[in-house]
């Protein structure tokens, strides 16, 4: 494995806090925006509850999909967890700011 200096880490690490910043954004406006459409039926035309409520568990599945291929240690490549603004990874120690 390449060895990475620390200012690439720190780039790679944003790049993917971006990454996972834009699909949380992404995942949040559609499962709303069906909720909205289930609650008020007619507003941006007629979808059946079953589908709304499909796109919902897709969108869901696509956005965890997306984030454990995404949301990886740039080092060591283990699962970052839940916090957004980590500053080092738990597992192999590494700053990523
Ligand atoms: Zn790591």
């Amino acid at each position: 494995m390449q060895k990475k200096n620390h200012e690439q880490i720190k780039q790679e690490f944003h790049q993917r806090q971006t990454h996972q910043i834009i699909a949380i954004a992404i995942a949040i406006f559609v499962v709303m925006l069906c909720a909205v459409m289930y609650k008020r039926p007619g507003v941006l035309g007629e979808f059946s509850k079953a589908a709304l409520f499909s796109v919902q568990i897709a969108t869901i599945a696509v956005f965890l999909v997306f984030t454990s291929y995404n949301w990886r240690c740039p080092v060591c490549s283990k699962s970052l967890g839940t916090d957004i603004n980590k500053r080092s990874c738990k597992k192999c120690g590494t700053r990523l700011r």
